[in-house]
């Protein structure tokens, strides 16, 4: 059986998104939402949603109606999050929203608190957990062909165009760190599979350059797990970053790209040799995403990352923020 989605924001990701429920089993695309009635008219004709499926802001809410709605996808900027997901909430949808998964903390409360209330399924967009190459990092770590994790290094950084919500503190709720930093903090926490007890920062930010009027260039951050690992994390909107490694006790893996699209290519380090190590092949990581949540849906499990996944992260991001301003490490 295939669930169907509401696509919420025809952007640039959505734009990702939508080619890959070609490659569900358990998932179709079945409503759209957007400000402008012709966009939504074109998608609906190239991805087969029908006229009663086309949404716009002001009636999205009417959504409840449509009975061929199961899941509402939020693939709005950060601060309309949380707005989408109470409303999609409301109307009796399940929710998959995008990363970061608000603009703070307390919203990410909100909506984890809305979504439990009406008895529906929340999950976050990581993508990446549901990637081929970060599965088989994990299990490498998990399995200890690496000995005991000790270091983990995660980069992640673009440099960003000027004139874009990214750059708005009101829809981006940060900088590099809300949108692309996260990345790194993701794979440090599932790559140890620990939670951070600690964390340091260091921000860089010409404030002089109009793009950075509201929001954090570079905010590079180290994280101190309960075994003794740590991790130095990097985030940018200065120059290209896409990578991660973790040594442990017998050797290293790393990734590089790690967290890409596509073509994430892994290298495994032990007994003095490095060798490229294959990624084994699957369901494309969007399609396998889209699946969980449908499968989640109907037996009733739990998402493998959860709103309290995305509550985790933005209490982490908020002590990072903390831990830049004050110059001071901050105990979680
Ligand atoms: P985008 O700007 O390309 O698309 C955002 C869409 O929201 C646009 O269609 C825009 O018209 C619409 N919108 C509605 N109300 C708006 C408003 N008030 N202001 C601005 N836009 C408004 O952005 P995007 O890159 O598609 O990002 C959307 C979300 O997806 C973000 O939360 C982002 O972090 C996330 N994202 C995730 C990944 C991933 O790999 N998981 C990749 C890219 C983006």
């Amino acid at each position: 059986r295939k669930l169907g989605y509401a696509i919420v924001g025809l952007g640039q990701y959505a734009d990702v998104i939508l080619p890959r429920f070609a490659e569900c089993r358990h998932s179709r695309v079945t409503a759209l939402v957007s400000g402008s009635p012709e966009k939504a008219r074109r998608y609906g004709a190239q991805y087969g949603v029908p006229d009663h499926g086309l949404y716009d802001y002001a009636n999205f809410d009417t959504i409840r109606d449509n009975p061929d709605v199961d899941i509402v996808y939020v693939i709005l900027p950060n601060g309309l999050h949380h707005e989408y997901t109470l409303r999609a909430a409301a109307a009796g949808k399940h929710v998959m929203c995008e990363k970061p998964m608000a603009n703070t903390a307390a919203e990410a409360e909100d909506m984890i608190r809305a979504c439990r209330d009406a008895d529906r399924k929340l999950m976050i967009g990581y993508r990446c957990r549901f990637e081929a190459g970060n599965k088989e990092a994990i299990r490498v770590v998990r399995e200890g062909e690496i000995g005991a994790p000790r270091i983990v290094t995660a980069d992640h950084g673009f440099p960003i165009s000027p004139n874009q919500w990214r750059l708005n503190r009101a829809l981006a709720g940060g900088g590099s760190l809300m949108d692309i930093g996260i990345y790194s903090l993701q794979a440090a926490r599932y790559l140890t599979g620990e939670e951070p007890v600690e964390v340091s920062a260091m921000e860089s930010t010409d404030r002089s350059d109009p793009r950075f009027a509201e929001v954090e260039d570079t905010i590079n951050f180290q994280l101190r797990f309960p075994s003794g690992a740590v991790a130095n994390c990097v985030s940018t909107y200065g120059s290209h970053h896409n990578r991660y490694r973790v040594t442990g006790t017998k050797g290293w893996i790393e990734a590089e790209p790690g967290t890409a699209y596509g073509d994430n290519t892994l290298r495994l380090h032990r007994d003095w040799q490095t060798r490229p190590h294959a990624v084994p092949t699957g369901q494309n990581q969007f399609s396998a995403q889209l699946d969980h949540l449908s499968i989640c849906v109907m037996t009733g499990a739990e998402p493998l990352v959860p709103g309290e996944e995305g509550l985790r992260d933005m209490r982490i991001i908020e002590a990072i923020y903390r831990a830049a301003r004050e110059g001071r490490s901050v105990a979680l």
